[in-house]
């Protein structure tokens, strides 16, 4: 991921080497590429504008440092920026203040929720919780299934409908399984939601229910960082329908563009909270958008 972003990054700085001092015509010239740059690995136009913007702002405004020649200045403001369109400060996860905490994942189908539920479930009980997860994706056949082989790798009870007993209705079992927490004593629910291949109005319906059902503290839109100009569209549906507290990029480990890993914070508003980096249950961490930033500039 972030390849090729990070080859013109690195190429348009080399240019800047050996300048004494930029020009408000180097500085424009340099923004224009880092523009071109970044609309070519597929980060939104909104996101693009403000970023230039800010560059170029801050470029010149910079002051002559000794320390720093101006290739090193204009690195360290494009890293800056990139920290902060990634949001920031890394965003922990927010906990009830009377347990079970709820949390809530959305997502179009393949974006990786089912596996995300297994990661989160596995890194939460490593940490001493003790999570169940919930099998309310009652739309994909396989998806029932899938979750239980993963809550039996990561050790953790999955609750899903018993036979004959609301079976087809996710909103019951995901009510049902809020109590069924309780008196088992889980800190954790990790509700797992169907989606579809496309927005869909029936599927966001179906999501917003849950949500009204159990309450989340967390409601999570999982975004496979491989898609490209598509991201803002599915992002921006999910926060009107749903309502989205956090985000996390599936599939980093795939080699597209980024785009997506570098709209999505600035599209929801919302924080990116984990990053999933491959299939196994253990391909999983915290977001960290300084480390991201660091990555993508090499
Ligand atoms: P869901 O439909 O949103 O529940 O998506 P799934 O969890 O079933 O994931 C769809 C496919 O993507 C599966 O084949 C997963 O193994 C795969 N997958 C999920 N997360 C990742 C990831 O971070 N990296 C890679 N390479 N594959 C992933």
């Amino acid at each position: 991921m972030f390849d090729t972003l990070s080859d013109r990054l690195n190429g348009i700085f080399t240019k800047l080497r050996g300048k004494g001092r930029l020009t408000d015509a180097d500085i424009d010239a340099t923004a224009r590429e880092i523009r071109l740059a970044l609309l070519e690995a597929d980060v939104a136009l909104p996101v693009v504008k403000a970023f230039i913007a800010s560059i170029k702002e801050r470029a010149r405004g910079a002051e002559v440092h000794g320390a720093l020649n101006p290739a090193q200045q204009v690195i360290k403001i494009v890293h800056e920026e990139l920290v902060a369109v990634l949001g920031g400060e890394t965003r922990r996860l927010q906990f009830a203040k009377q347990p079970p905490t709820v949390i809530m994942l959305a997502g179009l189908q393949g974006s990786g929720k089912t596996t995300l539920a297994g990661k989160l479930a596995r890194w939460l009980k490593a940490q001493g919780h003790q999570p169940l997860l919930v099998a309310a994706d009652l739309q994909r056949p396989n998806a029932v299934n899938q979750l239980q082989v993963l809550g039996q790798r990561a050790g953790v009870e999955v609750y899903a409908p018993e036979p004959g007993n609301g079976v087809g209705d996710p909103v019951r079992v995901a009510n049902d399984s809020i109590d069924h927490a309780r008196r088992s004593m889980r800190d954790i629910v990790i509700v797992d939601t169907a989606g579809r291949l496309g927005i869909d109005a029936e599927m966001m319906a179906q999501a917003a229910a849950i949500r009204d059902a159990v309450s989340p503290d967390e409601t999570i839109f999982v975004i496979d960082a491989m898609v490209g100009q598509d991201a803002v569209a599915t992002a921006e549906a999910f926060r009107d329908g749903v309502g989205i507290t956090g985000v996390v990029l599936s599939k980093l480990d795939g080699d597209a563009r980024g785009g997506a890993a570098l709209s999505v914070r600035y599209v929801t508003g919302q924080a990116i909270l984990f990053a999933s980096t491959g299939e196994k249950l253990e391909d999983f961490d915290v977001f960290h958008p300084d480390r991201m930033a660091s990555r993508i500039l090499g």
